[in-house]
């Protein structure tokens, strides 16, 4: 039987590296469910390529204007296929009883509560938007509890600790530490005074992976490693004295699981995530990817580092959070994005991306959140203290 997959967020970078996976496989899966915020364009060659029965656009005149373009053609089948709009449509959509798997890959805030209700929905979830476990942490991991889905790490890191814990029972006894590795992005070794002139454009040039804008800059200043750290405490119930942060430039070894025996275990693999998306489709089976198996005889060198604080306080400030618990993840998760918003519109520097955060941090008090309902309010309010410091002229130009 084919398995019925939803896509939020199909048009990104992670949506359609999963639709090329799904591609080589039509025996297995079927797509039922495709969802985008505006981008038309590659939403109707998604359209006339997968014939998916239903589509959301988060924005309505976008869902209005596919809906035009779906209608000009001949094809019944894409005349068909219905297309809403709205926030409160992209979780409807992914709720239906009749999918099997769906891939959470908005980016940001926005994925929350899509992603909350495909999980509520006991699906299979494969959880690329790492924002929305940020934000959340144990109130979505007891949902995910309580509903029964089957939560799967896409974040290329977070799908190698979960190969490399493999059938590990009691992981806080056995782990010594799970070791988190990052590139350390385009800026590793620029001299640091020049860091506040870097543009938009080269904080998105990544040396080794092909991304969404918004976690290219968050590899570039390292915040997606301090997201990742907090990602990975909340979904392994690990303590943040357990994960350590390995600069590992190659991108080859995706993480590491280090045991009390002394043993290392590591997944590597060439840089394309559709390796990780192909395993937690398949998962616990294995699947043809489409990417190219490791030459070790064409790997130059491999090598593994401390990270730089100085260099990248971004990290620091995720460290501190995480260790302050409660709503401070969801704090500067919120002030990291909306200063990585101004930062690509050209409103701040790069360096200022570090200094909203911390500013923001600091303005708001730190509770332990109860309900969704405590997470939503705290990043609405953390992303408009923020915005605020930005209009004020903290990390501005
Ligand atoms: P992207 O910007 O390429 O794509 C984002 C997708 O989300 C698009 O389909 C867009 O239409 C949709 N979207 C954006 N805003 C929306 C909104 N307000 N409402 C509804 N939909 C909206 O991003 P990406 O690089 O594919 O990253 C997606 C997520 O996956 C992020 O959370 C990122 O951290 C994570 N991730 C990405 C990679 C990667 O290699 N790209 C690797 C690991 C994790
Ligand atoms: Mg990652």
């Amino acid at each position: 039987m084919n398995q019925q997959v939803a896509i939020l967020g199909s048009t990104g970078s992670i949506g359609q590296s999963t639709l090329d996976v799904i591609a080589r496989h039509p025996d297995k899966y079927q797509v039922k469910v495709l969802t985008a915020n505006s981008n038309i364009e590659t939403m109707l060659s998604q359209c006339i390529q997968f014939q998916p029965n239903k589509v959301v656009m988060a924005d309505p005149q976008s869902a209005e204007k596919l809906k035009v373009e779906l209608s000009q053609h001949q094809s019944r089948t894409l005349s068909e296929i219905i297309v809403t709009s709205g926030s409160n449509e992209l979780a409807n959509a992914v709720s239906d009883e009749q999918l099997d798997i769906v891939v959470a890959a908005i980016v940001g805030a926005a994925g929350l509560l899509p992603t909350l209700a495909a999980v509520e929905a006991g699906h299979r979830v494969l959880l690329a938007n790492k924002e929305a476990l940020v934000m959340s942490g144990e109130i979505f991991m007891q949902s995910v509890q309580r509903s029964g889905a089957t939560l799967l790490p896409v974040d290329s890191e977070h799908n190698a600790i979960f190969q490399c814990l493999a059938d590990t029972k009691e992981p806080l006894k056995v782990i010594d530490k799970i070791l988190l590795t990052g590139s350390g992005g385009p800026f590793r070794a620029l001299p640091i005074e020049q860091l506040e002139y870097v543009t938009p454009e080269q904080a998105c040039a990544h040396p080794n992976w092909d991304m969404g804008k918004k976690i290219s800059v968050d590899s570039a200043t390292m915040m997606n490693k301090g997201l990742e750290l907090i990602e990975a405490s909340f979904m392994f119930q690990m303590p943040a004295d357990k994960i350590q942060i390995v600069v590992h430039p190659q991108s080859i070894v995706h993480s590491m699981v280090s045991y009390v025996d002394g043993s290392v275990l590591a997944q590597m693999g060439n840089p394309d995530m559709r390796t990780p998306i192909a395993h937690c489709l398949a998962w616990p089976d294995r699947i043809d990817a489409g990417v190219e198996s490791l030459d070790f005889y064409k790997l130059q060198n491999l090598t593994f580092d401390q990270p730089d604080y100085q260099r990248f306080p971004c990290l620091k400030l995720a460290e501190e959070a995480l260790r302050i618990g409660g709503t401070a993840p969801c704090i500067i998760n919120a002030a990291n994005e909306i200063a990585v918003a101004a930062f690509l519109a050209g409103e701040i520097r790069f360096t200022g991306i570090a200094e909203v955060i911390r500013e923001t941090l600091g303005q708001i008090e730190i509770i332990e959140p109860k309900s969704l309902d405590d997470v939503i309010k705290t990043n609405d309010y953390a992303r408009q203290v923020a915005s605020k410091q930005i209009e004020n002229g903290t990390g501005n130009l």
